[in-house]
């Protein structure tokens, strides 16, 4: 059996050859141990599914208004329902949409939605070196390419995520788009990018400010940080640390304020912090759809007022923060 999803030698040979090779000194070690040590049960379904994907060729590649690759009409019938059936193995989708040859990934998440309100706020993204801290399926990998980025890579630890990735990918087998299915803490301070993005991972840490200090080690002097986390309304001290449950979350930890969250940066060096968006998550934004038949947001509120959580904690309310390290 091809073992395409443990196979990183393409990334490496890239390494090599660009700033980031101080990486090869830790990630194939650590890869390695991944691969003997920590794959998920279904790890070898998934691996199945991408080796069923058959080959199609298309010149349409659309990344800036929508992730698509290949048209209806380039295909036949058959390979769309094969294409369809395998990428449904692969449920619960959450974050996208994708559109693949005509198949609509419609996903849990409208991604394209935080990317409308994130876009307009940074720095130009062309020949940039860009880390997504946090990346779930990739989504924001291929906008990020598809504003110019020169070399895009992003890390999650979710394995099935890591599996959409590389079945999307499968149909754009760009070089300069990769997903690391690793964790922030696997990550040695690379300094190098010109962006880093963390976008909805910020709160499921235990040590905020640790997490946002192993980000600033990963940018270049002069780089930006582009930060999306849930928020709460209050002052510089005000931060939530919810019971036992967010939104039926059970790993959320700390929903601090916007003022809060600016100080924590200003604290670890980073300039120029401002908040550019503020936004209620809406019902839909994060809901149910034929590719995750889950709960979701909806579920996760109060029934009788969506401003609260069915916890009673106020809705899921989230904010973008730019912020850069001093040249
Ligand atoms: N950035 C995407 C996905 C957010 S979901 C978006 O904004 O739409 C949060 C993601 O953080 C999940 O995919 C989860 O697997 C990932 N995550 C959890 N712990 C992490 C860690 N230690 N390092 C990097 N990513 C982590």
């Amino acid at each position: 059996m091809k073992q395409a999803l443990l196979d990183f030698n393409a990334f490496y040979s890239q390494l090599a050859q660009n700033r980031l090779q101080s990486w090869l000194e830790t990630l194939p070690a650590q890869l390695a141990s991944w691969s003997r040590d920590a794959l998920h049960g279904d790890f070898a379904a998934w691996q199945k599914v991408l080796n069923h994907l058959p080959q199609c060729h298309s010149n349409y590649v659309e990344l800036r208004q929508a992730v698509q690759f290949g048209q209806a009409q380039d295909i036949s019938q058959g390979q769309a329902e094969r294409i369809r059936f395998l990428l449904q193995q692969l449920k619960p989708w959450r974050k996208g949409p994708f559109s693949i040859y005509g198949i609509d990934i419609d996903t849990e998440w409208r991604s394209d939605w935080k990317w409308q309100r994130v876009l307009p706020h940074i720095s130009p993204l062309q020949h940039r070196y860009v880390l997504d801290v946090g990346c779930g399926s990739g989504y924001h990998l291929w906008r990020m390419r598809g504003e110019g980025a020169d070399f895009v890579v992003g890390i999650d630890p979710s394995q099935l995520f890591y599996a959409q990735f590389q079945a999307i990918k499968h149909f754009n087998p760009d070089p300069n788009v990769n997903l690391i299915p690793l964790g922030i803490d696997d990550l040695p301070a690379l300094k190098q990018f010109d962006t880093v993005f963390s976008m909805g991972v910020l709160y499921h840490r235990r040590s905020p400010i640790d997490f946002l200090q192993q980000l600033k080690q990963q940018l270049r002097p002069g780089g930006e940080l582009v930060l999306e986390t849930l928020v709460i309304e209050g002052d510089e001290h005000t931060v939530l640390v919810p019971g036992e449950r967010y939104a039926k979350m059970r790993n959320v930890w700390f929903i601090p304020s916007c003022a809060a969250l600016c100080h924590w940066l200003t604290r670890l060096g980073f300039i120029d912090v401002k908040v550019v968006d503020l936004n209620s998550t809406s019902i839909l934004e994060q809901r149910a759809t034929d590719w995750m038949e889950n709960e979701s947001l909806i579920d996760f509120l109060d029934p009788n007022d969506h401003s609260k959580t069915i916890e009673g904690y106020p809705a899921p309310l989230r904010a973008v923060l730019l912020a850069r390290l001093p040249d």
